[in-house]
């Protein structure tokens, strides 16, 4: 789990993830299920706590606290979907 601050954070993140282009679903707002190289689907969290912004997601390196290339995928996904709640 990491907490998002900024996002040059996420930067190296995203770059990976636009190589990869893997699949990201939508399970319910603020919950994604991203698809990972050997095919394996990882959950990804992306909450509000207080003032911070945690994403949480189930592979080894978050579970560092690195920022893995699935929280960026789902939080694209999560940052357009914020958006287009906040326009309705
Ligand atoms: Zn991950």
């Amino acid at each position: 789990m990491f907490i998002l601050k900024s996002k040059s954070q996420l930067e190296k993140a995203i770059a990976k993830a636009m190589k990869i282009r893997t699949k990201v679903k939508f399970i319910s707002f603020g919950v994604y299920s991203v698809k990972g190289t050997k095919g394996n689907f990882y959950t990804v969290k992306c909450e509000r706590v207080g003032n911070e912004k945690q994403v949480s997601c189930e592979c080894l390196g978050a579970a560092k606290g690195l920022v893995c290339w699935h929280s960026a995928c789902a939080l694209s996904l999560h940052v357009a979907i914020v958006r287009q709640r906040q326009t309705v």
